[in-house]
């Protein structure tokens, strides 16, 4: 059941942002001008057909969207139980579902009269789709990223450089992801009358949550359409990958009010999910606290100090998770399970195998736990999930662990 502040559990979230207990608006009185207006923005797009057919038009042809429906023969006669289908959004332009976010975030800055974009990244997959979409407009692009990473992710520090990005590695704090957060909040406030702050997941202070939410909902409505056009009927299961969570609320948010589908997030269990923190599992491993402006469960010590998670997989080292999963996870609408970094990487092998994709070391994730349920459950038992990047930016991390020799670029 939805909680009583709601009838549907697609209305969330409420006029301050909150998903139950979560979310909100945890900002300086300095940034709360700047996220008011945003949201006012926002709500004003929203509901403008112009904007709309903007995106749709980008979607169709800078992104390549629709992307497929795919149903994997060879894995679902190999796992010998439910029928599992792909949605193919490593297809995107980027290889991700990043750009859809993008894409509808700097359009409405562009409708807002911002000319320089700010984001921050942690591997720099949300870097380079931001970069991407300035280049295509024109737009002065700059990235904050964690020291640390910018030396373990050479390749897309290029990338962003080669599309014209200013990339500033930030050394404040423990020079990680949530220090580039913090320091991309501090440059919103400073440059608050050209500047717009494009956020990659469905985190930060509201609207954040529900902006990038409504955008990667994209990927849900077409899976309703190509579903009912495929099998007649809706997905008995939706799975997920969640690093903040972004690809996951989007393919979840338009079957949120059908009780008769099933809901499933998978967070990254790294080393397995124990108290040496050695996983990036928010909602299985960690509490409830505030970061980047929202309330949410968090990987944090027993002071509060948010810790740094670990995986295979630096897309999903995010130390939260989005409010509205934390939300989903506490009425019980979802339910969300860890996998391993060795159950991925058997994953990525499999899919390599029987599919010939080479998925992204995230949605390997997703697959694990369908390899897991698959075998059990009927054969007219139909499961979706979120195919949400492609694996070529992994294959050096991959190789690293398989003991397979080869030189790292960068
Ligand atoms: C960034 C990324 C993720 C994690 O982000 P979410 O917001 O949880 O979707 C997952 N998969 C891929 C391929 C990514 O690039």
């Amino acid at each position: 059941m939805a909680d009583d502040l709601f009838n549907s559990f697609m209305n969330g979230p409420d006029e301050n942002g909150r998903f139950g207990d979560f979310g909100g608006r945890f900002v300086s009185e300095t940034l709360m001008p700047l996220i008011l207006e945003l949201e006012a923005q926002y709500e004003r797009a929203k509901t403008d057909d112009s904007f709309w057919a903007e995106m749709d038009f980008l979607w169709k042809h800078y992104v390549g969207r629709p992307s497929p429906l795919y149903l994997a023969e060879r894995l679902t006669e190999h796992l010998g139980g439910a029928k599992v289908y792909m949605k193919r959004d490593e297809l995107n332009h980027t290889g991700a579902h990043k750009i859809n976010n993008v894409l509808g975030q700097i359009i409405l800055a562009r409708r807002m009269g911002k000319s320089r974009i700010i984001a921050e990244t942690g591997a720099g997959q949300h870097g380079v789709a931001t970069a991407t979409v300035c280049a295509k407009f024109g737009l002065k692009c700059v990235v904050y990223m964690g020291a640390h990473d910018v030396e373990r992710q050479a390749p897309n520090v290029f990338r962003m450089k080669l599309l014209g990005a200013e990339v500033v590695p930030v050394t404040s704090g423990r020079g990680t992801l949530k220090d580039a957060m913090n320091d991309a909040l501090r440059d919103w406030v400073t440059n608050v009358r050209d500047t717009f702050y494009c956020i990659g997941t469905v985190a930060g202070p509201h609207p954040y949550p529900a902006m990038v939410r409504d955008f990667q909902s994209i990927i849900g409505k077409e899976v309703r359409e190509q579903m009912a056009e495929a099998e007649g009927r809706l997905p008995d299961t939706v799975i997920a990958a969640i690093g903040g969570g972004s690809n996951a609320m989007g393919l979840f948010y338009p079957f949120l009010d059908d009780q008769e589908v099933n809901i499933i997030g998978v967070e990254a269990g790294g080393k397995g999910v124990n108290d040496k923190m050695e996983h990036c599992a928010s909602l299985t491993g960690g509490r409830p606290g505030v970061l980047h402006g929202n309330r949410t469960y968090l990987l944090q010590d027993d002071d509060g100090q948010i810790l740094e998670g670990f995986s295979i997989s630096a897309g999903l080292d995010y130390p939260g998770i989005g409010p509205e999963h934390s939300w989903l996870h506490e009425t019980g609408r979802a339910k969300y399970v860890s996998i391993t970094d060795a159950e991925a990487l058997e994953a990525f092998q499999l899919c390599c195998e029987k599919e010939g994709i080479i998925p992204a070391l995230e949605p390997s994730h997703a697959l694990a736990h369908v390899m897991q349920i698959a075998p059990d459950l009927p054969q007219d038992h139909v499961i979706c999930m979120n195919m949400c990047g492609r694996g070529d930016k992994d294959i050096f991390a991959v190789a690293k662990h398989l003991g397979f020799e080869m030189d790292q670029p960068g």
